[in-house]
């Protein structure tokens, strides 16, 4: 079996991944490796950081890999959080802090288009792919639903009432940015 590591140590985003690439590849985690080093995030876009964590992890255990980063983009806010998706509102990463942020700059703005995007990086020997899943929607005016993480009580995708946080966690992995992008990462790695 071929093994890639993942360079994260979320479980949820572990077992997604998991369960979308199959039994062909044994998926390590950071903890797998006994890496608990703090990964500096300092690019300016998502394509950049992705490829931090994974270099980080070539360069030190010379295994092949791979990283993601997601963030939310909104239209009328020229993109943002965007690369600053986990911090919007400061250094705690705090989900309602962030959501709240977002409300108050929208204010009453008819303009709520927004994009999830997931961009994943992978580095097999010398060479470097990356991967992109898009999910678009509207910034709902207040948060509704309980399920899902940061910004998804005021997430509503595009052809659907209701926000992200009111999806089943299986519907929302079915058509979410992540759940996209490590599909085109499966079908890369089905072709090599
Ligand atoms: P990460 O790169 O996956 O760690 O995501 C960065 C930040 O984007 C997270 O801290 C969340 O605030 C936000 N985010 C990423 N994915 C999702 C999602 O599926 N739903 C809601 N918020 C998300």
């Amino acid at each position: 079996m071929k093994k890639l590591v993942f360079a994260t140590n979320n479980p949820h985003k572990l077992e997604e991944v998991r369960a979308i690439l199959g039994s062909e590849y044994t998926i390590v985690s950071l903890s797998e490796l006994n890496c608990n080093d703090d990964i500096p995030e300092t690019a300016n876009t998502l394509e950049g950081n992705a490829l931090i964590k994974a270099q980080y992890i070539k360069d030190k255990f010379g295994l092949d890999c791979f990283a993601d980063d997601t963030g939310l983009e909104i239209e009328a806010l020229g993109g943002e959080p965007g690369v600053y998706s986990a911090r919007y509102a400061g250094e705690e990463n705090c989900a309602t802090k962030n959501m709240c942020k977002v409300l108050r700059l929208l204010g009453d703005n008819k303009n709520r288009k927004a994009c999830f995007r997931t961009v994943i990086t992978l580095i097999i020997g010398d060479k470097t792919s990356y991967f992109e899943g898009r999910i678009n929607g509207d910034i709902a005016t207040q948060p509704r639903g309980e399920s899902g993480f940061g910004y998804d009580p005021i997430f509503v995708p595009e052809g659907y009432l209701v926000s992200f946080a009111q999806l089943s966690a299986a519907e929302k992995n079915g058509i979410s940015h992540r759940a996209l992008a490590v599909n085109e990462l499966a079908l890369h790695l089905q072709k090599l």
